[in-house]
């Protein structure tokens, strides 16, 4: 690495991506060209023989990449959920992969993994989550790259403390709870460790309870299970589910976990940035009754991809089911222990892992508590105009009141053909990209704000969009 062609070339990108910023409100939010194979077309059969300058690979981008892109900054993207990405999020993000240090050791990388220590801690705080969960008060956090990942861990934890308890044999009695509103991952995670698929449990949910998990319902599955004979294992509730933004009563999943010995997981992955702002901390009252909680800085909160917090009450079963303690890794924490020096392989699926922190740490001292409040209001005070103008106008409904900043909503009176015409009339213009979910048998219309570009007057173009392309699919359907 010569280290002048190095700055010579990253000032490239550097300023490539500043226009591309500068410019991403031009291009279609979904990408313009869905034919399934035009890029393998355009590019080369093999890697070229010989190293090509940077500015032709550029121009490539620019050419053949762009133009097959959805554009996921783009002030405009509604869709899923947001997946931000910040000035401070993209130096952070620089410093990470230039130092391109592994602190998958404390002595791997000491620096690197006391700053993910302090800044897990300092995330929690900034949360308000339990002391429990923290470093400072006995529990403690690491930086994964998904929720999926945080989830198949502690999923692996509770697994092996149980199984500790009862033998291997037990697996075929593990049961697993969550309800039909929780993110698919769960059911994924559940399977990478061995639980029955007959053993999962989708408690069903419905407008009367917000679409959150019903507490009595889960007590009565698992009384049932523990009757029959099975092991009631671990809970999952939701704050912010991924169809409709539902949440799930933490304290009341809460009890019934503790009652019934499981571990209860919080994911909180789109809306725990939320609880930056303490109007919003009530949603995740009763989280010092969870064993584990993560969310995800990187959908919501300025940080880009990748980054998920997990926090768990007692690292100790995270440690017990994940670490390995090869002759080669042996190092200062391996033999102290101390908590000082953490080995955070034993904390994840994999050995390496990236510099996390130091992305976070820079967006948390870029932005400060203040700024990362603001970025959150701004988005729900829009949302909150979005929800309001889509009540006020017959033809549509509010399908759940809004919690966050995801509005979900429909044309009334029409059927869900009509419905899925007007998501794609509007993704077809380019101008906005929204997904859908259904629910209650019906589609559903999702605009989730949250777009680190995103101003108030964007969401009011999609609101026009929307009401225009309402009245030509109307039009349409009344013929
Ligand atoms: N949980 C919830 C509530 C989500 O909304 C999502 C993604 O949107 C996930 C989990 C999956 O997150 P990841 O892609 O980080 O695994």
């Amino acid at each position: 690495l010569d280290p002048e062609a190095f700055a010579g070339d990253s000032h490239d990108v550097v300023d490539f991506l500043a226009e591309y910023y500068r410019d991403v409100d031009k291009y279609p939010v979904r990408a313009a060209d869905l034919e399934p194979g035009r890029l393998r077309k355009l590019l080369p059969e093999v890697a070229p023989e010989h190293g090509e300058p940077l500015e032709e690979v550029l121009e490539d981008v620019r050419r053949d990449i762009l133009p097959g892109l959805t554009h996921w900054q783009s002030p405009s993207f509604f869709a899923y959920f947001p997946m931000n990405a910040s000035a401070a999020g993209f130096a952070g993000e620089m410093l990470s992969v230039g130092l391109n240090v592994v602190p998958f050791l404390w002595a791997a990388s000491p620096a690197a993994a006391e700053l993910e220590t302090v800044v897990v801690d300092w995330m929690g705080k900034l949360l308000g989550l339990p002391s429990r969960l923290l470093f400072s008060g006995g529990g403690g956090g690491v930086l994964q790259g998904s929720t999926c990942e945080a989830v198949v861990c502690t999923l692996t934890a509770a697994r092996d403390r149980t199984l500790a308890r009862l033998g291997h044999e037990a697996i075929l009695r593990l049961v697993v709870y969550a309800s039909d509103q929780t993110h698919a991952t769960f059911q994924k995670g559940a399977r990478i460790v061995g639980i029955p698929p007959s053993n999962f449990r989708v408690i069903p949910t419905s407008a009367a309870s917000g679409y959150g998990l019903p507490a009595g319902a889960v007590r009565e599955a698992v009384e049932r299970d523990a009757a029959a004979g099975l092991v009631p294992l671990y809970l999952c509730a939701t704050v912010g589910t991924t169809g409709l933004g539902a949440v799930d009563p933490v304290r009341e999943l809460g009890e019934v976990a503790r009652r019934y010995s499981m571990w209860l997981h919080v994911d909180a992955a789109y809306a725990g940035s939320a609880a930056v702002c303490p109007e919003f901390r009530g949603y995740l009252d009763g989280a010092e009754l969870a064993d584990s909680v993560s969310m995800n800085p990187h959908k919501w909160f300025l940080t880009n991809n990748d980054c998920c917090c997990l926090w768990v009450a007692t690292p100790r079963d995270l440690t017990a089911a994940l670490s390995t303690d090869p002759e080669y890794l042996r190092n200062v924490g391996t033999t102290t222990g101390t908590p000082a020096a953490i080995d955070y392989k034993d904390w994840q699926i994999s050995l390496s892992r990236r510099f996390r922190a130091i992305k976070l740490w820079v967006v948390l001292r870029r932005y400060g508590a203040a700024g990362l409040r603001a970025h959150i209001r701004r988005h729900v005070t829009a949302a909150k105009w979005f929800e309001r103008a889509v009540a006020a106008d017959q033809r549509f409904e509010v399908v759940v009141p809004r919690r966050f900043s995801l509005v979900c909503f429909r044309l009334r009176a029409v059927n869900d053909d009509v419905n899925r015409e007007l998501l794609s009339a509007v993704n077809e213009s380019g101008r906005a990209f929204m997904t859908h979910f259904v629910v209650d048998g019906k589609f559903v219309i999702r605009l989730a704000v949250g777009g680190a570009m995103t101003e108030m007057q964007h969401v009011m173009d999609a609101w026009d969009l929307l009401q225009g392309k309402a009245d030509e699919v109307l039009q349409r359907y009344y013929q």
